[in-house]
């Protein structure tokens, strides 16, 4: 199972788990394209990965949340590399608030970032996957796929959206040999984490300590973050896996944090 040559188009991959999948692929000979919301950041990291090889990378500025722009990133790669195998739909923000203080402008800015982001992507790339007859699509899920907390409600509903979604898109492309998985991480240490950890002390009055001891890592087997190498381990089995056999699965990498 490799993907050299495969192109990979992997959204919000110029940080945390995005950049790390990327990474991972460019480092099996993929070609990768950085889908991020500032061009800058975006062509600075395909830069700094095609100089670390073997692989190469590409950046597309994209908003996932903006159609227009979607659609004329895809097929800039299509127009490039004249095909696409693999949509890493990774893109995300974290907002938290109870759910009685939630402003409505910041639950929808997250259900379309995490939910209107991969659909659009999906959209737009399963036309090129089906003409190929064959494609791996991977949403960024999470524990929150399967488990609520208390002050993400928006979070918690997209994640567990983004089930459904893989299932229909599973479903869908069966037969014409895409599939649609979900990968759903535990708590890792990126930026979208390090924000959350002095807003959630202040919004359930406790210590940054027992944020991270009790709160994230509590029901873990070891007490250990789940790290961006082993989410991008398992991004790579779901995009390099040859055969539908996979598909419509959710697979969760939190340390124990949720068992099914
Ligand atoms: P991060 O903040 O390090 O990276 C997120 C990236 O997404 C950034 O590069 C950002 O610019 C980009 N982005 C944000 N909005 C965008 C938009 N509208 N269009 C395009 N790009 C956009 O966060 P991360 O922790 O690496 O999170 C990546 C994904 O992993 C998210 O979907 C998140 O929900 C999920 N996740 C994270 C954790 C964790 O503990 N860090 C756990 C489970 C799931």
């Amino acid at each position: 199972m490799n993907l050299k040559d495969k192109v990979c188009i992997i959204t919000g991959a110029a940080s945390g788990i995005g950049h790390g999948i990327a990474e991972r692929f460019i480092a099996d000979g993929a070609k990768v394209v950085i889908a991020d919301l500032k061009l800058d950041a975006a062509q600075k990291t395909a830069d700094a990965l095609t100089a670390q090889g073997p692989g190469t990378a590409m950046a597309v500025e994209m908003d996932v949340t903006d159609e227009a722009q979607v659609n004329a990133g895809i097929e800039a790669v299509v127009t490039k590399w004249g095909k696409i195998d693999v949509l890493v739909s990774n893109a995300g923000i974290q907002i938290v608030h109870p759910l009685q203080d939630f402003p409505f402008a910041d639950w929808k800015k997250l259900l379309s970032i995490h939910l209107d982001g991969a659909f659009l992507t999906s959209r737009a790339c399963l036309p090129h996957m089906y003409k190929a007859g064959s494609g791996s699509i991977i949403f960024m899920g999470s524990v929150h796929s399967k488990e609520a907390s208390p002050l993400k409600s928006a979070y918690v509903t997209a994640k567990h959206g983004l089930l459904g979604l893989a299932r229909v898109i599973s479903k869908e492309g069966g037969e014409r040999g895409v599939r649609a998985n979900v990968i759903c991480p535990g708590f890792v240490k990126t930026p979208l984490v390090e924000k959350q950890i002095p807003e959630q002390a202040r919004d359930l009055g406790i210590s940054e300590d027992e944020v991270v001891n009790r709160v994230m890592l509590g029901e873990t087997v070891d007490q250990e973050f789940t790290t961006i190498a082993d989410v991008a381990e398992v991004a790579h089995i779901f995009a390099a896996f040859p055969t539908n056999a996979l598909t419509g699965q959710s697979l969760v990498v939190s340390h124990g944090w949720y068992m099914n």
